[in-house]
């Protein structure tokens, strides 16, 4: 279990004040001119040092990622951009950190921006998050008022500005491009790369996207040290992570811990443990709607990092646990998670388009066992159809979790078929399409 001294979000419960004054209180903007007067490499190379991993998803090398950009700003201004548009069914640690430490993620901003040459910052926030907006303009107002941004921010000699932009809600514009895309005031639809965004990113100009927990976990690897960091976590997973936990279990919540703890140490310590005892499990979601499941027995002494996940073809993705008891319907479930992907397709490809319906509504008709079993292969070449063909990552996101059920779970799909064809009068199970 992590130390409490290891924690980076003190007050991820809002239990203390979220202000200026509250944060500095938990350390925040503490030596903040003396990192930036270390030089742009320094910080790079701490971050580097660090191993620290996109806590969006990908869980891409931060430092690597920063150091794409080009070294001096040319003709072209350099953007930083946060992606706080949090959209990801069963995520909801980047909520947290902006409603009660949003100054760690504003301090966060400032490092990133000097390490990048860029003056400019803009966090996009999705549009669901308004009282999360409201918390955050706030908190950059008053960083604004204690000279914590703007003209030689914080008294560094580097000038930033931070502004806060609020999309409308659409799932797509938390992909980087899409979110560019709107941003700029266009459809939130993805571009095609390469051009990488390092390269032309927002307005055409040298931009980097960076999750929101990935910047402000930032400002303490500087206080701390990178080693600190590092030795944190697992070999390669290192650091400390927000897990969302939600589902079957007897205390859903959000909490910091270090990557790489076990899946049982995780839910035995921070939720009461699972919602009728560990046998009840059926199957865990570990990262979001969008990676595979995982049945339980491949689950109770799991290390949860990105490594391991990805070895057993899931993903840690933004840690957004869903547990699932054996009170669920786990057809039902991928179904509707089917049809969250066929809604929110942005429609530019044919595969997704057109694909994620079609997965959706042949797995509704495979929730109520009217189909044949020779479609539960069919169902799956349509999946490695849509994976990797098509311009952004929702084509993988919609088939991963179709994959993951029929791997784990082909005997349910058959029982159901086997107990329609017995019966095939019997009240079908109705799968909402709301
Ligand atoms: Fe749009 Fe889907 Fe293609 Fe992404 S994969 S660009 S969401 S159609």
């Amino acid at each position: 279990m992590l130390a409490d001294e290891d924690r980076i979000f003190k007050n991820l419960y809002g239990y203390q004040d979220a202000g200026l004054k509250g944060a500095q209180a938990r350390g925040a903007w503490d030596g903040t001119a003396g990192f930036i007067k270390n030089g742009r490499d320094w910080i790079v190379e701490q971050v580097k040092a660090s191993a620290l991993r996109g806590r969006g998803g990908a869980g891409f090398p931060t430092g690597l990622k920063w150091s794409f950009m080009p070294k001096e700003e040319g003709p072209l201004p350099h953007y930083l951009v946060v992606n706080a548009d949090e959209s990801e069914p069963g995520t909801c640690k980047d909520r947290e950190i902006m409603r009660n430490d949003p100054h760690l993620l504003i301090e966060g901003c400032l490092y990133a921006a000097f390490a990048m040459a860029a003056h400019t910052g803009y966090i996009y926030i999705r549009g669901e998050y308004i009282r999360e907006r409201e918390a955050l303009q706030r908190a950059i107002d008053e960083a604004y008022d204690a000279g914590l941004l703007g003209k030689n921010a914080a008294g560094s000699g580097w000038d930033f500005d931070l502004y806060l932009s609020h999309g409308a809600g659409a799932y797509i514009c938390g992909e980087e491009t899409a979110l560019l895309e709107s941003l700029e005031g266009k459809k939130g639809q993805p571009r095609l790369k390469p051009p990488f965004p390092a390269a032309c990113g927002l307005y055409g100009c040298p931009t980097t996207i960076n999750n929101v927990e990935t910047v402000a976990v930032v400002p303490d690897i500087l206080r701390r040290g990178a080693d600190w960091f590092a030795n944190i976590g697992t070999p390669n997973n290192s650091g400390t992570k927000l897990f969302c936990i939600s589902g079957h279990v007897n205390k859903p919540c959000n909490v910091e811990e270090a990557l790489g703890i076990p899946f049982r140490e995780l839910i035995d310590t921070h939720c009461g443990g699972i919602r009728g005892g560990w046998d009840n499990l059926l199957a865990v979601i570990p990262g979001g709607s969008s990676v595979p499941c995982l049945p339980a027995e491949q689950c109770a002494d799991l290390p949860m990092d990105f490594d391991t996940l990805r070895n057993l073809k899931s993903g840690l993705g933004t840690a957004g646990v869903i547990v699932m008891d054996k009170s669920t319907d786990i057809i039902r479930a991928i179904t509707r998670i089917s049809y969250f992907y066929k809604h929110e397709s942005c429609g530019q490809c044919t595969p997704c388009r057109e694909g994620t319906g079609w997965m959706w509504r042949v797995l509704t008709r495979m929730s109520e066992g009217r189909a044949q079993k020779r479609e539960i292969d069919m169902l799956l070449e349509v999946t490695t159809q849509i994976e990797g063909h098509t311009i952004c990552a929702l084509g993988d996101a919609a088939a991963w979790p179709v994959q993951g059920l029929i791997r784990h779970f082909r005997p349910e799909i058959e029982k159901r078929i086997d107990q329609y064809a017995a019966n095939p009068h019997s009240d079908p199970v109705i799968v909402a399409a709301e």
